[in-house]
């Protein structure tokens, strides 16, 4: 894919492949704030390499398209959700699912917490001037046991209906697990008792259609995930090593856009 570099009016210009804002490089060892986002952790798990030429030296990577029908579903939702939220009943699918005495929590702060650009979950990573932050999609609420329960909502359009265990076995789904097990991290580190199962909203579109019509339907599956922060200290205090370090950390030998920029120069220089 190419991408051209726009302004904000949808004009081109040119583009520099360098950050410009000072607080989205991160200077080794420095005592002032600096905020690291859920997604750039799940960078430094993909190449620690790339994680630190952007986070630590300023490369910019090349921007990607919004997911415009993605997020509408999860825009749909939290407005559905949010109605629940106001009259403290729980949602329609909860009872089919065995949730018994769980709603949508209500939090002051919950639309904070469900945005990451207005500061998402937000725990300050000890020894550290770095604030680990996440934009959770929602919580929930066991009435009974006061315990928060942890919810992601994905779409889909896959032509196989979804199951819990061959969902969470799915390759490309164990970065989704990592996203309910550091959010469940920050939320238990900002002092939450939070529920040992959290949960995926699926919805996944129907392909099984004469044709559009100007309507897509969905099924709906809450597919319960036992979520495990277990792993993430030890990632997080290699994280610490690898940012306030001055040499750059190895590449992903899988990663197809190292290739290509490798091979590129060659060919460019043969
Ligand atoms: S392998 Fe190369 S291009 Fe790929 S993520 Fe790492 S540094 Fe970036």
């Amino acid at each position: 894919m190419i991408n051209l570099k726009r302004n904000n009016k949808g004009e081109f210009v040119e583009a520099k492949g360098r950050r410009s804002r000072k607080s989205s490089i991160y200077q080794p060892n420095q005592t002032e704030p600096f905020k690291l986002s859920r997604g750039k952790f799940e960078d430094f798990l993909s190449c620690q390499r790339c994680f630190y030429l952007d986070r630590v030296m300023g490369l910019a990577s090349p921007g990607m398209p919004g997911w415009a029908l993605n997020s509408l579903t999860d825009e749909l939702l939290k407005k559905e959700f949010d109605i629940c939220r106001a009259a403290g009943t729980p949602h329609r699918l909860f009872k089919e699912s065995g949730l018994i005495d769980v709603v949508p929590f209500q939090h002051e702060d919950i639309d904070k917490w469900r945005d990451a650009l207005r500061g998402g979950l937000q725990v300050p990573l000890e020894g550290s001037s770095i604030l680990l932050t996440g934009g959770v999609d929602d919580i929930w609420q066991d009435q009974k046991s006061g315990e928060l329960i942890v919810v992601d909502y994905k779409s889909q359009a896959s032509a196989y209906p979804v199951r819990a265990q061959s969902y969470l076995s799915g390759t490309y789904h164990q970065a989704y697990k990592r996203q309910l097990d550091f959010y469940g991290y920050l939320l238990q580190n900002m002092g939450y008792a939070v529920a040992p199962v959290a949960y995926f909203y699926v919805c996944n579109a129907q392909k099984e259609r004469d044709g559009f019509f100007g309507v897509m339907n969905f099924d709906e599956t809450l597919v319960p995930y036992d979520w495990d922060s277990s792993w993430i200290p030890a990632k997080l205090e290699e994280l610490l090593s690898v940012v306030n370090s001055d040499e750059l950390p190895n590449a992903n030998t899988s990663c197809e856009q190292c290739a290509y920029a490798r091979e590129r120069v060659i060919m460019e220089t043969e």
